[in-house]
């Protein structure tokens, strides 16, 4: 596997999506990885595109199957990363992009941590994430009052991350995770190294 992996996680509402999407002409080829959910569509998601949604019988299917790279439970809902198509963008070389939560990640760190750069992105503030979530009114009250708490218990992992990307400013936040982008592709992981090494000390020398 030549590939590499950048994980991005934050609270809903910290504008993962759109600054992954303003960035995608600048990073060159990825694989951004579709998540399976149990939880219900938001209006203008699409199967598929945003997310596979199934229900909670055939996501346990799937688990005990060992389908998942890694999964969790996020408000309420299981949340998990296929294994299979993350396999064969790393075999092709990609960049696999993933936008998951802390256990995801540290669940994924424990099997693949050599290809596995990591930011987590945050709203300058936790007032300024509860304004973005009401504004936002796909939610009900309640869920935006559970969001905040998960956001409360999250950012408690922020040493973890390699990288902290602050979206105050939409353009500059894009900009910052392009050039973090640019450096996960730049990790070789292990088997790449032991690769490189071996073909190095076969190239020979005179003396
Ligand atoms: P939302 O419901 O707002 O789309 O996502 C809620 C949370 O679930 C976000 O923090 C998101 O990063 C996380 N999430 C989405 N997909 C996955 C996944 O495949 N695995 C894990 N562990 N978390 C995920």
């Amino acid at each position: 596997m030549s590939g590499a992996i950048l994980i991005l996680s934050g609270p809903s509402g910290a504008g993962k999506s759109t600054i992954i999407q303003r960035a995608e002409p600048l990073i060159g080829d990825f694989y951004f990885s579709i998540s399976t959910t149990t939880r219900p569509p938001r209006e203008g998601e699409v199967h598929g595109v945003d997310y596979y949604f199934t229900d909670k019988e055939s996501f346990e299917r799937d688990i005990a199957a060992g389908e998942f790279l890694e999964y969790a439970q996020v408000h309420g809902n299981y949340y998990g990363t296929s294994l299979k198509p993350v396999r064969e963008a790393l075999e092709e070389g990609k960049l696999v992009i993933f936008d998951i939560d802390v256990q995801g990640h540290r669940l994924a760190r424990a099997k693949m941590g050599d290809l596995i750069t990591s930011a987590f992105i945050t709203p300058p503030t936790i007032a300024e994430l509860e304004r973005r979530l009401l504004s936002r009114s796909t939610d009900d009250p309640e869920t935006v009052r559970r969001r905040l708490e998960n956001a409360k218990e999250e950012i408690r992992a922020l040493e973890e991350y390699d990288f902290l990307i602050i979206n105050d400013d939409l353009d500059r936040a894009t900009e910052e995770f392009v050039t973090v982008a640019k450096a996960a592709r730049l990790r070789p992981g292990h088997e790449a190294l032991r690769r490189f090494r071996e073909s190095w000390l076969a190239s020979g020398s005179r003396s």
